[in-house]
């Protein structure tokens, strides 16, 4: 049952052309100029059985061979608009010509406009379909002037039978054409709604699910923020930092997950390859994993990672590939509580493997496709209920494995462990091509000393330069604040010894972007950080194309800010003492 299911199916697809790369119109217009084709066809038969004339039979021929042109210009070749053209320019002609030939309104060819009129409705839009509906319509008229006045201009049949005969097998194959296409708007029609609604339902259990998804780590914050508060201990203090510290990052993640949703779903999303080192990624992604245990004393597993062993390198985007592996770690964490992770990669001739294998709950059998699904959580395992998450992790995992030019996939034994694997092309580099700012400095910045250095920071809001003064304030940098891009201009030209500035980018009365244009018009050399909570593809570029020297990202990592701020002050680096 299931066989012949698959083979109607991908017969269907073999002829309308697949979802993915072929519009709705455009598979309508594959059916409709296919089933034209076929109809043509047996027409010709018709002809030949009814013995028609010679003329109208050559006619019916080149229709018929027309329509089978278009559909394999249309399906084969996607030249979709260029089969619309075709199509109904000949259908104008042929008709038109048909209609004289065959005996006019006694004859089918008035189906045959039906049939046409659906066409024009379905593949013309906006103002070339009332163009053309209207076009048709005065056709339709002249023909009826005509066969009102002129009588004899229709080619009339040998006999009676044989019209009653031509009128009705027509009729017969008109409808059959109808119902094809009926069935198949009608099913597309369904299909679409079905989707629609599982999608609206997937998003309002999202949303409602995000509620509890960040009022969790909020309540974490902000309880222990309050608790701080109080006269403790030296180590209940860390402990409670490590919690706010961790829920914070949480948040974050979370944060930057429904970003990376947006992007996928507005295409904004680029792939940015440069050369990586497979091995770095896989102990970085193992020292913060066993990090993250360290924080969950209640789950016993051990990490491995299995690598090439001395380094491969590779050309990909680090930083999305880095994303799979930690969404496919995080889960495979959420989901064990004993046993072992182990995560590595095999590079085969054109794609490298990586895996991510854990012993944890499983998943079962039919819930091994959906949860790919944007917003899918499996909440109807007791076990999986209790886990946090807004089921968007895996969606994205996919789709930017599918960016980087791989595929994903999962093998899982429900009860015993699964394993989540994805390939990317292998396109070999050298070491040596590794950029230099693309290696972490190993230079700490603890022990960055500024004094006699000059800062302006360029913030409206008074909590985040609060922060990044108290930052900055070990440094021993001298800081100036402007509240907005407009007295930064005035600090800069009223202050020739600044050295360096970090400029908010949304400030009132003049932006950031404007503001470090007109500076590096006072100071080309002056460096301009921006920092920003910006996070859309392309605001970065519009950043540095304002003039910005470089770019950090809120929340500002503290120590990521330093390393900045050192390359670009050059620092004579290490504090006496
Ligand atoms: P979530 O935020 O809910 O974890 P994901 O998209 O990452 O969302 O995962 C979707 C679902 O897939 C999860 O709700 C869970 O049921 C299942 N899942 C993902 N990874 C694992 C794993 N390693 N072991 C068992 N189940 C998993």
């Amino acid at each position: 049952m299931n066989a012949s299911k698959n083979i109607i199916r991908s017969l269907i697809v073999f002829h309308t052309g697949d979802e993915k790369n072929f519009s709705l119109e455009h598979r309508f217009f594959n059916v409709i100029s296919y089933v034209g084709g076929v109809i043509g066809v047996l027409t010709i038969l018709i002809n030949v059985i009814l013995r028609e004339s010679l003329l109208l039979t050559l006619t019916t021929a080149m229709v018929a061979a027309i329509c089978w042109l278009v559909f394999y210009l249309s399906r084969f070749r996607k030249k979709f608009k260029l089969g619309k053209w075709i199509l109904t320019f000949f259908i104008f002609a042929f008709f038109n010509y048909i209609f004289f030939i065959n005996n006019g309104s006694r004859g089918p060819v008035l189906y045959l406009y039906m049939a046409f009129f659906l066409l024009i409705l379905i593949v013309w839009q906006g103002g070339s379909r009332w163009f053309f509906i209207g076009l048709f319509y005065v056709n339709v008229i002249t023909l009826l002037i005509i066969e009102m006045k002129f009588p004899g201009s229709t080619k009339p049949y040998p006999d009676e039978t044989t019209r009653l005969l031509d009128v009705y097998l027509s009729y017969f194959m008109y409808i059959a054409l109808l119902g094809i296409i009926l069935m198949f708007v009608l099913n597309n029609y369904i299909r679409e709604k079905i989707r629609a609604e599982r999608s609206d339902n997937l998003k309002s259990a999202f949303l409602a699910n995000m509620s509890h998804e960040i009022r969790t780590p909020m309540n974490a914050i902000l309880g222990f923020t309050q608790l701080l508060n109080k006269d403790i201990s030296k180590e209940k203090r860390e402990t409670y930092i490590r919690i706010i510290n961790e829920n914070s990052q949480g948040l974050l993640r979370l944060i930057e997950d429904i970003i990376d949703v947006s992007k996928i779903e507005a295409g904004e999303l680029e792939i940015k390859e440069k050369v990586c080192n497979l091995d770095d990624v896989m102990h970085r992604l193992e020292s913060n994993f066993n990090r993250i245990l360290e924080g969950q004393p209640e789950k016993n597993i051990e990490i491995r990672v299995e690598t090439a062993g001395d380094g491969l390198f590779v050309k990909t985007d680090c930083f999305r590939l880095q994303q799979v592996l930690t969404n496919l770690m995080h889960n495979a964490v959420k989901y064990t509580s004993t046993g072992k992770i182990i995560t590595g990669y095999s590079p085969g001739n054109k794609e490298i493997r990586f895996f991510v294998k854990d012993t944890g709950i499983g998943i079962r059998e039919e819930y091994m496709d959906v949860i790919f699904d944007r917003f899918r959580k499996i909440e109807t395992e007791p076990s999986a209920r209790m886990q946090p998450g807004t089921g968007i992790g895996l969606a994205i995992s996919k789709n930017l494995v599918n960016l980087l030019g791989g595929e994903i996939g999962v093998h899982s034994t429900y009860g015993e462990g699964s394993e989540f694997f994805f390939t990317i092309p292998y396109k070999p580099a050298a070491a040596h091509m590794v950029r230099n700012e693309d290696i972490l400095p190993v230079n700490g910045v603890s022990d960055l000393d500024l004094s006699g250095r000059k800062i302006l920071i360029a913030e409206d809001e008074r909590t985040n330069f609060f922060f990044l003064k108290k930052a900055l304030e070990y440094t021993g940098v001298n800081i100036i604040r402007a509240r907005n891009g407009k007295e930064a201009v005035d600090l800069v030209r009223e202050n020739t010894e600044i050295d360096l500035v970090l400029m908010d980018i949304l400030m009132p009365e003049m932006d950031g972007y404007e503001a470090t244009g007109l500076i590096k018009k006072l100071r080309p050399r002056l460096p301009v950080i921006a920092q920003t909570a910006l996070a859309m593809e392309g605001d970065k570029e519009k950043v540095l194309e304002a003039g910005c020297d470089a770019y950090v990202s809120k929340p500002v990592r503290i120590r990521e800010l330093l390393q900045i701020i050192r390359k670009y002050l050059d620092a004579p680096g290490e504090r006496p003492g």
